[in-house]
């Protein structure tokens, strides 16, 4: 069967690119080749999260791999049989434990029977899905399109330090569609401020300015053990009656407890003041299991570059419709049934899903 060729510097031009690619390509059963990976990044080419998403992918597909080393911009990736089993994998460093959760999970889906997956590095990093957000917001909607994934925080690992692993279970089973218009009756607001091997403090003052920007506001403190650390992160959670967010600030040196705080508050008003089902980072991580169920809708804010990118590489590997519109200020994304013109990436390229067919 033909190559896909992968421009990585195309949209976005980060690491999704990679990490899409690989998740469909193991599922599709589709050889790629992505060339000038990482483009549009400071550091680009292959960074150790990157690399281990991409051993970990090898690993439970049996897959033919060239490029696949530090700072590579360059990879080629033959998939064989996917595999269940028992799999561990360790980033060597605070990268990501999450997004490489998230590229082997889906293709877990189509595998010969379940798996457990544990991965060691960070599992609360600025610019990435913290674990409590794949728990608690992400995977809840998964669940509800049949999927059967657990996912486990067993050490929190934050970013630069690292030291963090996320544990995950998963039972072979193709996703359904989900249809996810309104996010339904507000069902409460909570937040969060942890601190590992940081002054209790700051959680505090992160906490009471929250409270002055976010009405009906239910706080807590979470200190972790100092050797989890050092590290902290300010979690809201949103819940509505069919979805649930969570929204997560990172506090650095040289950075205020307030203005962490205002950050997240920025966020949280931004998702409430639009009308919009789901948020920015649950948008653009939900339309590749809907593209492996073959249809969905739901509406969001303004698309990301994250979202249309992640479509562009959805179009590269499977033949599903897929359309972004706009009605009101409220977009909407629908996949699956004939594509109305707007942004239509239905890409007829051959094979679709395989192991189920
Ligand atoms: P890069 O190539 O940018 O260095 P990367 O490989 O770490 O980085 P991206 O391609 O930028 O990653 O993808 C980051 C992913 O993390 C996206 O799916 C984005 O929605 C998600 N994400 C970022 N911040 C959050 C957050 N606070 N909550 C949930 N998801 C997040």
């Amino acid at each position: 069967m033909e190559t896909i060729t992968l421009d990585g510097a195309q949209g976005e031009g980060g690491g999704q690119i990679l990490r899409s690619a690989l998740t469909l390509s193991m599922i599709s059963g589709r050889a790629f080749r992505l060339e000038r990976i990482r483009a549009g990044r400071a550091r680009p080419g292959l960074l150790r999260q990157h690399l281990t998403a991409v051993q970990a992918a090898a690993t439970i597909s049996g897959a033919h791999v060239e490029g696949a080393s530090p700072a590579s911009q360059s990879l080629f990736f033959a998939p064989g049989a996917l595999r269940g089993g028992d799999y561990h994998f360790a980033i060597g460093s605070a990268g990501s434990c999450t997004l490489v959760l998230q590229t082997v999970l889906p293709a877990l889906w189509y595998a010969d029977r379940p798996a457990t997956v544990t991965v060691s590095g960070g599992t609360h990093n600025p610019a990435a899905p913290p674990a409590d957000f794949l728990i608690r917001a992400w995977l809840p909607l998964l669940r509800r399109m049949g999927v059967q994934t657990k996912i486990e925080l067993l050490r929190h690992g934050f970013y630069p330090a690292g030291g963090g692993q996320v544990r995950a279970e998963v039972a072979p089973g193709k996703p359904l569609g989900l249809t996810l218009l309104e996010r339904g009756a507000w069902q409460g607001t909570r937040a969060t401020a942890i601190v590992a091997g940081v002054p209790h403090d700051v959680a505090r003052r992160e906490l009471t300015q929250l409270a002055r920007r976010i009405p009906q506001l239910q706080g807590e403190c979470r200190v972790l053990p100092h050797q989890e650390g050092p590290g902290n992160a300010l979690l809201v959670d949103l819940e509505h009656a069919a979805v649930h967010e969570v929204f997560t600030g990172f506090g650095a040196r040289g950075v205020s407890a307030e203005h962490v705080a205002d950050r997240v508050a920025k966020a949280v008003r931004g998702y409430l003041d639009s009308p919009g089902g789901v948020g920015e980072h649950l948008a653009d991580q939900l339309v590749l299991p809907l593209a492996l169920a073959g249809s969905g809708s739901f509406s969001t804010g303004k698309p990301s570059s994250h979202l249309l990118t992640n479509l562009a590489v959805i179009g590269a590997f499977l033949p599903v419709a897929m359309h972004v519109s706009e009605s009101g200020g409220c977009w909407r994304v629908d996949i699956g049934g004939a594509a109305p013109g707007g942004l239509a990436a239905a890409a007829d390229k051959g094979a679709g899903p395989r192991r189920d067919e």
